[in-house]
């Protein structure tokens, strides 16, 4: 069954076309048919607008902004918007199926999307972006909706982006609509429980593969990559379920201490010394950072960036368990030798679902006019992360293939399963 779309990047250990080797072996396993193969292939939806902004300097400059529906066959798209210099219609229309897959894996009704506007922010003074983003809300106004397509922040967008984009469209529309998009400020609708939705789900999902794996939560050691949202939160959560967190890294080095590194003190550090753990004296610092991936630990949580676990250091990684709190921080040819040495690796797109779930809930609640406490996000989270976990190991076993394969069978099962349904023309 020959694959191309939507895998532009030819680097094979790039993580969008490892994506997609994934996606293939899944279809395989699944015995899914050429029709539903090639529906699911092609994105449903691709827009490209003109953007003309009047700049500070009094001049006019024309950015591209762009918006794919990979999927709505699950329930209305959702996915983040993305303000970066290089980004282009292929990454987004990746990314988009990439979206579709992690919602069907959690069972959350949502297709997949993605929008990126090419920019760059860092050089762009606030008022300029948020005359882009205005700017690109109305030309996707047709577009997005809290029934079709519910962007989201992603690289270079955060609160404070996605608020002008309620506030936009709300005032094309008459009336406040904060369910048009997720990831707002609390006020204006925003969920409790968002900012460690993600960690959270880490830490679920970890717990679960230890279960599994009969690893005693308060016997085992821990490294973690990254230490911004996802990876102080993942720490933090899994130190108090009992796991001694022996290494914690960001950009400034890998910090390691075998006797247990206090995340709450490493946490007040970082945040009092311009959100870097540079100089953190809880720990001592690794002459190479990427050693953090190598140290003899149980678990290993990468939670910084794509592509550090490679065929060039995974020979040397010792951990029994790998859970994935960054989008794609192993390679494909990584994944084969992960897989014969039997070290269980639970995918990003489970893994770091507890983000995703918690902005379904924040739309959720956005449609009821209510807010929820942060127990009860957090118990519904928890459990969607649980479901989900048990679902894919139980698919593991019956396909006998490795967790990965098991999360895109699952979610390419479910998403074609619904289309035949559904049906077409
Ligand atoms: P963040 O910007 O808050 O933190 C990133 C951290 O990684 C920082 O501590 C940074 O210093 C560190 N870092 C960067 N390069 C590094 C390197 N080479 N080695 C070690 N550390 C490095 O980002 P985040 O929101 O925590 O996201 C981390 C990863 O999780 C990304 O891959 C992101 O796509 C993924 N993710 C995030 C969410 C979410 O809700 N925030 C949801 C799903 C997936």
């Amino acid at each position: 069954m020959a694959y191309i779309e939507p895998a532009p990047i030819k680097d094979a250990e790039n993580p969008l076309e490892s994506m997609m080797e994934r996606f293939n072996l899944a279809a395989e396993k699944l015995g899914l048919s050429d029709e539903v193969y090639n529906v699911l292939k092609n994105p449903a939806k691709q827009v490209i607008v003109s953007l003309p902004i009047t700049m500070d300097n009094g001049k006019i400059q024309v950015f591209e902004g762009i918006r794919v529906i990979h999927s709505n066959i699950l329930g209305p798209a959702k996915g983040g918007i993305r303000f970066a210099p290089d980004v282009h219609l292929d990454e987004v229309k990746a990314l988009a199926a990439w979206m579709t897959w992690k919602c069907a894996v959690v069972d959350i009704p949502y297709g997949g999307g993605k929008g990126g506007v090419r920019c760059n922010p860092r050089e762009m003074s606030k008022g300029e972006i948020e005359r882009l983003m205005r700017a690109y809300t109305l030309a996707m106004l047709d577009v997005f909706g809290p029934d079709k397509d519910i962007p989201a922040p992603d690289m270079g967008t955060g609160p404070r982006e996605m608020a002008w984009l309620m506030d936009e469209y709300s005032k094309a529309k008459g009336m406040t609509v904060n369910s048009v998009v997720t990831g707002k400020p609390l006020v204006l609708g925003g969920s409790l429980g968002r900012t460690e939705a993600t960690g959270r789900g880490v830490m679920v999902s970890a717990l679960a593969a230890m279960q599994k794996l009969k690893i005693n939560p308060f016997q085992a050691t821990c490294a973690v990559q990254g230490f911004g949202n996802v990876g102080s939160w993942a720490s933090l959560l899994l130190e108090e379920r009992g796991l001694k967190i022996v290494a914690i890294s960001d950009i400034s080095g890998a910090y390691h201490n075998e006797n247990g590194i206090n995340i709450q003190e490493a946490i007040a550090y970082r945040d009092g010394n311009n959100g870097t753990l540079e100089g953190f004296k809880g720990a001592e610092k690794l002459n190479d950072p990427m050693e953090l991936l190598e140290l003899d630990v149980d678990v290993l949580v990468p939670a910084a960036v794509e592509d550090v676990i490679t065929i060039h250091n995974v020979d040397k990684i010792k951990a029994k368990l790998i859970v994935e709190g960054a989008n794609g921080p192993t390679s494909a040819k990584a994944d084969a030798i992960i897989n014969e040495k039997g070290i269980m690796a639970v995918p990003d797109i489970l893994a770091n679902a507890g983000g995703v779930t918690v902005s379904y809930f924040e739309w959720v609640q956005n449609r009821l006019g209510y807010k929820w406490t942060a127990e009860r996000v957090n118990r519904r989270s928890d459990r969607i992360m649980k479901d989900a976990f048990d679902h894919v190991y139980e698919a593991s076993i019956k396909y006998d293939v490795p967790m990965r394969i098991a999360a895109y069978i699952v979610a390419i099962d479910k998403v074609a399963k619904t289309y035949t349904f559904r049906g077409g023309f």
